[in-house]
């Protein structure tokens, strides 16, 4: 249904008939860390989240998986994964 609290006229899966059935009857606002992301939209009531509800939840086990404005680091040390069971049978090929 379409939201009728904080993201007015937007659809939301948590909207009922008797209203938000999202945790305390509402979204709750972005956090500091959520600060710079393209998914962050100002409302009336605040700054939100586009995709999810509570932002901080997003953010307690190391970082939000959706941010965009984090950049992914990559694995810089040259060593490749190994699989152990072929690398076990390459040894005893070798010997
Ligand atoms: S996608 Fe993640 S980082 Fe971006 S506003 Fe939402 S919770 Fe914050």
């Amino acid at each position: 249904m379409v939201c009728q609290t904080i993201k007015t006229g937007t659809e939301c899966i948590f909207m009922g008939k008797n209203g938000c059935n999202y945790n305390g009857g509402s979204c709750y606002p972005i956090v500091e860390e959520c600060q710079g992301c393209d998914r962050v939209v100002e409302y009336p009531a605040g700054l939100y989240c586009n995709t999810y509800s509570e932002p901080q939840l997003k953010w307690l086990n190391g970082g939000c998986s959706l941010a965009t404005h984090l950049k992914k680091t990559q694995n810089n040390n040259n060593s490749k994964k190994i699989n152990p069971l072929k690398a076990s049978k390459r040894n005893s090929a070798r010997k």
